[in-house]
This record gives structure tokens, sequence and C-alpha cells, in this order.
């Protein structure tokens, strides 16, 4: 498979900054758009474009169509049981956010126990410090062992009888690990509790089914898989989504209001509360369609062999310093390192002069970085639209900046 195919897709890939050829290692952060995206968007505002689910007019009955297509679409994407599981929410973070308010203040108790990884995004962990201080529960952490990975022991040692809620990423978005999340779910469903997974890095990336998973909840951002910005999904089951309160009030998601109370819709519109992003949906859509064309085991693949290819010429230079785990089987695309005496931030700018587009920080994971013991990585992070030239690039800008900060060390 020739990456180049897609490539001639992607406008922004094919452009120059400051006159260098843009090398995108950034798709962790978001992904560049398709052609296909950016016109599905077009042709909605000039087709399409009425508030839905309001009024009985032929417009506004088109654009709750295309609003409830997307829903659809979504629900075949992560093959769940049926479109009325599938929320429309602004991005990951607001999914975490719902569901620490509408699940966790509600079902947790004092004493109970809420479990996460310690490589968590602080979006998925900034809303159970939150249900924890307010309901007196236990905010506990798994720990990952020198290659970013979480053993069985430590697994089955933190979930315990007291856990109501496991929310785990499925994929790290610091380092690109592949957590084990089949197996916890099993082991968190045979203690009772329920699993949430952060699947912000992996619906992208592979094969999602939250069916196959038995995932209670599953939570992801559009802008990590080819759609626009402030659209994202929390998938919950049925059963769940039923009993959960709403999370924001307002219009299109009651049934009746009086002067003193209300009454609220039925799934999924009862968390759908004001004016939807319609547009941010037809893109999502229209991304699903296009990465289904293009099919997930094929961007699998090509990822594979690129993350393989940059492994190999990474760990090839004796300064550079890999973090995460060295099994192809057990990572991602996202590729964490350290240039030896040179900071991070410094690295990423001084390689921005070659065109070369990388993150450095520590990828909203303060508490992971911590914890291993450093404060910053560079990251590259890699989409099926990458090349090895791509990477033979990035490589050579790694070489060129270390030499330059050699020469000032000296
Ligand atoms: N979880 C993970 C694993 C992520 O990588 C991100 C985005 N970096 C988020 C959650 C939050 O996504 P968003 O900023 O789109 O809300």
């Amino acid at each position: 498979m020739d990456n180049k195919d897609f490539i001639k897709d992607f406008p922004i890939l094919n452009s120059e900054l400051n006159g260098k050829k843009l090398v995108y290692l950034d798709s962790a952060a978001t992904t560049q758009k398709p052609m296909q995206v950016i016109n599905a968007i077009e042709e909605y505002y000039k087709n399409y474009n009425a508030n839905p689910h309001r009024g009985a007019y032929e417009l506004s009955i088109l654009a709750t169509k295309v609003y409830e297509d997307a829903r659809e679409k979504v629900k075949n994407f992560i093959d769940a049981e049926s479109s009325e599981e599938i929320i429309f929410t602004k991005n990951a973070t607001e999914g975490f956010n719902l569901l620490g308010y509408s699940y966790g203040m509600s079902f947790i108790q004092e004493g109970d126990e809420i479990v996460i990884s310690i490589a968590e995004h602080h979006s998925n962990l900034l809303p159970w410090q939150r249900v924890a201080k307010a309901k007196g529960a236990i905010l506990k952490y798994m720990y990952t062992d020198e290659n970013g990975e979480l053993s069985l022991e430590e697994i089955e040692s933190k979930i315990t009888d007291k856990t109501k809620i496991v929310s785990i990423t499925h994929v790290s978005n610091a380092i690109g690990t592949i957590n084990p999340v089949k197996t916890i779910i099993d082991y968190a469903h045979s203690k009772n509790a329920v699993v949430i997974v952060d699947g912000a890095q992996s619906v992208p990336h592979m094969k999602v089914s939250v069916r196959e998973l038995d995932a209670d909840f599953l939570v992801f951002s559009g802008h990590k898989l080819l759609a626009p910005m402030g659209i994202g999904v929390v998938y919950g089951k049925r059963n769940l989504l039923e009993i959960m309160e709403p999370y924001t009030l307002g219009g299109d998601m009651v049934e009746y209001v009086y002067e003193q109370e209300y009454t609220y819709d039925d799934i999924p519109c009862k968390f759908e509360a004001g004016t939807q992003n319609v547009e941010g949906a037809v893109g999502l859509a229209a991304a699903m369609d296009y990465l289904n064309d293009v099919g997930m085991e094929v961007i699998e693949e090509i990822e594979g062999n690129l993350v393989s290819y940059a492994l190999e010429r990474l760990n090839a230079i004796p300064y550079v310093k890999l973090f995460g785990p060295s099994d192809v089987k057990k990572r991602t695309g996202v590729i964490s390192f350290e240039i030896e005496g040179v900071h991070p931030h410094d690295v990423a700018s001084a390689l921005d002069t070659y065109g070369v587009s990388i993150r450095a920080g520590n990828h909203c994971a303060q508490p992971f970085m911590r914890y291993m013991g450093i404060s910053a990585t560079c990251r590259a992070s890699f989409y099926f639209y990458n090349t090895k030239e791509d990477i033979d690039i990035l490589i050579e800008a790694i070489k060129e900046t270390y030499n330059m900060f050699s020469k000032w060390r000296d």
C-alpha cells in the first residue's frame, strides 16, 4: 500500500511551511483533515443547515436526518448495539466530565474505590479526583512497569470488591503503550465494577468494538480521527445511560418543564442539551467513511511498519533515549523520546526549523511524568498518511539538532 494515495487527499500535507516540506508528526494531538471531510462540511452548510430536532419544516428535518445518520455511522464504527447509545459531546474531555458527573456523582459512595492508571491523560483523571473528593471515595492508581506496561498482578491487586469504576486509557498518549483493556474489563466485571475506556488514541488507529470488549463506556474525540475539532463521543451501554442523570440542562433534552421541575427526554437526547455541533457530526461521519474506505486493518499495518522503522532508526542513535514498550505489538505510533543534553522544548523548536512538527512537554499526564522521573519528553506521533521519508527527515533533523547543541556546549 502506497501512502502517497492518501496524501493527495490532505491539502495541508502537500504544503510547505517556511520553505520546507511539512513533516507532520503530531497526530496524537490532532490529525489533519482530508478533502472528503472538508467537502462534507461545506455540503452541509450549502444544502442542509438548520437547527435539528426543532422545526416541522423540510430543512430542519433534513438537518435532523444528517445528524442522526452521523450517530448511526458512529454506532457502526465502534460496533455498538444501538445508535441511542451514542452521545455527541464537544470532545473526550467533556465526555469524562459527563461520566464523572452523571455516573460518578450518582453511583459512588463513601469508601468506594475508583481505579485509574498512572498514565492517564488529565481529562481522565481530574473528573475522578473531583468525584472522589466530593463523595469521600478513594482514587487508586495502577502503576506501570519500567516499559510503561501494566502487569496482570498490578491489575488484580488494585481492582477489588470495593472498586466501582475503572477508567483506563486504551492507548497512552504519552508513550504509546496499548493497555490490555479486555483483560482489565473482564477482571473488573468479575468484581462488579463498570469500566470506562479512553479511546482517544485507539479508536482512530485500530478496530475497536465495544461489544467485543464488553466496555461499559467508551470516550473519544473526533479531531484525532480526521474529523473537525469540537465533536466527541461517549458510548454507553443502554442500561447505564438510562439510569444516569443528565449532565447539562436546557433546551432539547427535556420533555416537560414546569415552574419548579422538569422531566427529561430519553437517551441520547437527554445528554445533548442546547444546539448541537451538526457540522462536527457531519465531519465525523465523513471521517469514518474515509477510514472505512482505507480500512482499519490497513491503517494498523501501515502504522505498524512506520513504528518499526522509526524505532529501528531511533534506537541506532546512541544519544536518543526511548520511552515505552520495545515490542511493536504492544504499542502504537506514539513515540516518546529524549535527546541527551537537549531540553525537549529546544528539540521541538529546532526540529521545526527543518519543517518537522513534533510535540514536547508533559502530554497532559503530569503524574505519569513525575512517576517516570522526568518533566517532559519529545513526542513524534504518526498516522497512516505519514511515510518512511518523514521518518528519515526526522532522523536527520535530530542528528543536526544534537550536533548544533553539542557545538554550543563545547
Ligand atoms: N485522552 C487521551 C488519551 C488523549 O490523548 C487526549 C488528547 N490528547 C484526551 C483524552 C483529551 O482529548 P480532547 O483534548 O480532545 O478532549
